[in-house]
């Protein structure tokens, strides 16, 4: 089982199309911070986007970080993605549990509540750019659909959907994103909404044994699809020592001291991947010093 990501076009470049399958990535994200069915699926379909909104970044260097901050009790979202469809994240109250839909789906809306979106962009040269949206729905997709339409001026379709197993674990996950280019004509938008409106969700195509190749051929395989490019995407966090030592370093002397005092290791966590570091007290001592120093 390993994820990929389809870049493709259709109608001669007036539509972008990108498609994943991500269910590795999702089940790791639900094994590192141990989350509930609707965390899994609520973190999961904004890993999902993230690995295809990585994927649409113009240079390697360029990082993404999208947010959702909401009313509801997962206390909010954050998922970071690189050029190369490397994501990471993690949901604020991960164990979260509510009862299901009355259609019987994971209620992931219930689960975000009202709130904003946030898109922030790291050209790696100068101030980030962020974007900001109220969300629309709180199922995502929606959310980022009506995202790319306001802040990016991008007329989009974006289906994303993650399915777990009686067990808890991830079965499928995956997603869709479709754009209008500015030059592309009427028809092809209606044409467009038609065949998506007619389209089960992703999760059931993905259970019938669906490619992310055969997707995009269903929704555009009537304008000419033409796939540019299949590649890994995977959760992966570049956290290290190195990283929580300069975080602890911004603590208070105060705090540093006491610890320092106590003789006993200290444990960081990185709140992304879960990874735990242990600090020994000679490395706060250090720590200590410099700062005294300073
Ligand atoms: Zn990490």
């Amino acid at each position: 089982m390993s994820d990929y990501l389809i870049k493709a076009m259709a109608a001669g470049g007036q539509i972008r199309a990108y498609a994943a399958t991500t269910a590795a990535i999702v089940e790791e994200a639900r094994q590192r911070h141990n989350t509930s069915p609707i965390a899994s699926a609520a973190l999961g379909r904004l890993l999902t986007a993230g690995a295809m909104m990585g994927a649409m970044m113009k240079t390697a260097e360029e990082k993404l970080t999208l947010r959702i901050n909401g009313s509801g009790p997962i206390g909010g979202l954050t998922v970071c993605a690189d050029a190369a469809s490397q994501v990471k994240g993690y949901a604020k109250n991960p164990q979260v549990m509510l009862p299901p839909t009355p259609n019987g789906k994971l209620d992931v809306a219930g689960a975000i509540g009202a709130g904003v979106l946030s898109v922030t962009r790291d050209l790696r040269m100068g101030e980030p750019f962020t974007g900001n949206c109220i969300l629309v729905s709180g199922e995502i997709a929606e959310d980022l659909t009506y995202y790319f339409a306001t802040s990016e001026q991008t007329p989009s379709s974006v289906a994303l959907g993650v399915q777990m197993n009686k067990n808890n674990t991830v079965k499928h996950a995956g997603g869709f994103i479709l754009q209008l280019m500015p030059d592309a004509d009427d028809g092809i938008a209606e044409a467009l909404e038609n065949k998506i409106a007619a389209l089960p969700p992703v999760t059931t195509l993905l259970d019938q044994s669906n490619t992310p190749e055969d997707i995009l051929q269903l929704l555009l395989g009537d304008h000419s699809l033409q796939i540019l490019s299949k590649t890994p995407c995977a959760f992966a966090c570049d956290c290290s020592k190195e990283r929580i030592l300069a975080a602890i370093a911004g603590l208070q002397r105060e705090e540093l001291a006491a610890w320092i005092e106590d003789q006993i290791p200290v444990e960081g966590v990185c709140e992304f991947c879960g990874e735990k570091y242990q600090i020994q007290p000679e490395e706060l001592r250090r720590l200590f010093d410099g700062k005294s120093d300073a």
